[in-house]
């Protein structure tokens, strides 16, 4: 399974936040429901082999991680407003999706059970080894930061573990778009 980690440093962690304003009340859970879909959709299908955890550090209940696997999601579609609405679904503890799970934990602690389950790090970001001369272990994890990128204490925490930083070259993409890039890499290796 490839696993995907967000560091959404401003997401909002209550269902308070309108559907209508997901970068302001959701604390740019447009960019949230953005990597969920391209971590996720293929056209028509879903990436089963694929899981996404957001790592939710905005007001007023931080952090909570709320997980999305590609192989258990029932009735959501790409769309962010549908994406958002589930993830306001789920804070509310009002409907559960089979694919979706929210739990009260840390970056830290979400990474340290990772770790202990023997799982090896890649950490996103343009300054680490090109991707193109790395020979990806199995069921990698990948850890991204938000638009304002990766918090330092959070990096230090991850190089504890097995690890290696990952480049997808030197232009700076938005979250999302690394997804992409990273899942085109791995279809075509
Ligand atoms: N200004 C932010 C910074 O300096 O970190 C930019 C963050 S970028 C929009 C969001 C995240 O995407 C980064 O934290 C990094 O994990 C990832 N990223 C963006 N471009 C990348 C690249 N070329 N290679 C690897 N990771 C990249």
């Amino acid at each position: 399974m490839k696993q995907f980690i967000l560091y959404a440093r401003k997401a909002a962690t209550s269902p308070d936040f309108s559907l209508n304003d997901l970068p302001g009340t959701g604390g740019r859970m447009d960019l949230v429901a953005r990597c969920i879909c391209n971590a996720l959709w293929l056209s028509h299908d879903l990436r089963r082999d694929t899981c996404i955890h957001v790592v939710a550090c905005g007001s007023p209940n931080p952090p909570v991680v709320i997980s999305f696997y590609g192989n258990m999601l029932k009735g959501v579609s790409p769309d962010e407003r549908n994406i958002a609405a589930w993830i306001k679904k789920t804070l509310a503890l009002k409907r559960q999706n089979p694919g979706i799970m929210l739990r009260k934990l840390s970056f830290q602690e979400l990474i340290a059970e990772l770790a202990s389950d023997g799982k090896f790090f890649y950490i996103l970001d343009e300054k680490g080894t090109d991707i193109a001369g790395v020979t990806l272990k199995p069921d990698p994890v990948f850890v991204i930061g938000d638009h304002t990128g990766l918090p330092e204490e959070a990096t230090n925490y991850v190089e504890r573990f097995e690890h290696e930083t990952l480049s997808l070259g030197t232009t700076s993409y938005l979250a999302s778009q690394c997804l992409s890039v990273l899942h085109y890499e791995l279809d075509n290796k």
